[in-house]
């Protein structure tokens, strides 16, 4: 375990795989939702971050949290659809397949950012 960390690199928002050790000074302090999100806190630089395991991309998401007192409270459906846009290369050519709806969906996936992120 080193004394430094890559918080400060990272991104505000990344999918994360099973084996990545940028997280290893976070200690969790909160989970909500029944486990499915919780709020981390680095030992080392104070941030905190939000780890959720997130089906769409199959991995865990990372968020940077800046105001972690208003956590429970934190939405963070319009950022997971930005990254999801990003991270997908854009828009296909297709309709989503929601019902009714009109929107383009995602490269690779079968819904729209936010039928995807329902
Ligand atoms: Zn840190
Ligand atoms: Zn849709």
């Amino acid at each position: 375990m080193s004394n430094t960390c890559n918080c400060a690199h990272l991104p505000e928002i990344f999918g994360l795989d099973e084996t990545a050790s940028v997280f290893e000074h976070l200690e969790m302090l909160a989970e909500k939702e029944g486990g499915v999100r919780s709020i981390h806190r680095c030992r080392v630089c104070g941030r905190h971050w939000q780890l959720a395991y997130w089906d769409i991309i199959n991995r865990r998401l990372a968020i940077r949290i800046d105001q972690p007192q208003e956590w429970s409270d934190f939405d963070d459906k319009s950022i997971r659809m930005t990254f999801l846009v990003n991270s997908r290369g854009g828009l296909s050519e297709e309709k989503c397949t929601w019902p009714e709806c009109k929107s383009f969906s995602l490269s690779g996936i079968l819904y729209c950012a936010f039928h995807a992120t329902e």
